[in-house]
Formats: C-alpha cells, sequence, structure tokens
C-alpha cells in the first residue's frame, strides 16, 4: 500500500497529507497529536450513536427518540 493510501485511511485531508510526507517531524508530530484527538472525539461520537440506535431497537415508546437527551442518555460529546 502506498503512503499517500494509509494516510487516506487515517482520515487525513490532502494538506494534512501533503505536510505528513513533506513536514519535518516536530510538524508531522503536531499533525498527529491533533488528529488523534480528533479521531478520539469521533470515535466518542460514534460510540454514542450505536448507543442510542441499540436503544431505538429495544424502546418500545411511541416518542422513544424524546426519551432523554442525547448527552444524558446514550453520552453524546457536548459540544
Ligand atoms: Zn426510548
Amino acid at each position: 500500500m502506498r503512503r499517500s493510501q494509509c494516510a487516506k485511511i487515517a482520515g487525513l485531508s490532502l494538506e494534512q497529507i501533503r505536510l505528513l510526507l513533506d513536514g519535518d517531524v516536530e510538524q508531522r508530530r503536531s499533525l498527529a497529536l491533533a488528529h488523534a484527538a480528533h479521531l478520539d472525539r469521533r470515535a466518542a461520537e460514534i460510540t454514542a450513536a450505536r448507543q442510542m440506535i441499540g436503544h431505538v431497537i429495544d424502546c418500545r415508546r411511541d416518542d422513544c427518540i424524546d426519551c432523554a437527551t442525547p448527552h444524558d442518555t446514550f453520552g453524546f460529546p457536548r459540544a
């Protein structure tokens, strides 16, 4: 697999890929730290979304989406 393909799979933008390939060690490390934090936030959002959908599968109420606020019930990150 080419290096640029790996970077795309990691969810980097074209500008980030350019910096990853052409930047010095500190630039790459800074980019990686920022992107790791971004991926952690996305992972938390996906986990919360999965929990909410799991609730919808199991809930028998007519208005189950209103059972509670998404942050409190499903752990959605607060903005
Ligand atoms: Zn419900």
